[in-house]
């Protein structure tokens, strides 16, 4: 992201070139209005072997600071799109984005497979 949110703490939680393409989009206007870009840094990424039960306390902290950002939108569409593969974006955990991507290719899948209309009057 733009680096989100989660700024230069979380950068070498990531791979390399997670870290590049956070580069590339540093300058996306929505990212300037982040929320996360002036505090609570730590919340977003998870610190290495970070116990089960402090993870989702720290995910839930995450997801009330995005709850009053202005970009939530946004930020959730970014990383769904690149995919963001760590952290929290947008309200929502890597698993959630996962889940939210399945649904998506599976409604993808479905519409592909609903006829048009117009192809039917054209094939009848
Ligand atoms: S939605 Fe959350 S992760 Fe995204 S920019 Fe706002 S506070 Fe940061």
């Amino acid at each position: 992201m733009l680096q989100p949110p989660h700024s230069s703490l979380q950068i070498a939680a990531v791979p390399a070139q997670r870290a590049a393409a956070r580069d590339r989009d540093q300058d996306a206007p929505w990212h300037t209005e982040a929320v996360c870009r002036r505090d609570e840094a730590g919340l977003f990424f998870a610190p290495s072997k970070e116990p089960t039960a402090a993870r989702l306390s720290r995910e839930e902290a995450a997801k009330r600071v995005c709850a009053r950002c202005p970009v939530m939108v946004e930020c959730r569409e970014h990383a769904l799109l690149q995919p963001e593969p760590y952290g929290v974006w947008g309200g929502l955990t890597a698993a959630e984005r996962r889940v939210v991507l399945a649904r998506r290719r599976r409604r993808e899948m479905e519409l592909k497979k609903t006829p048009r209309p117009g192809r039917i009057a054209a094939a009848g």
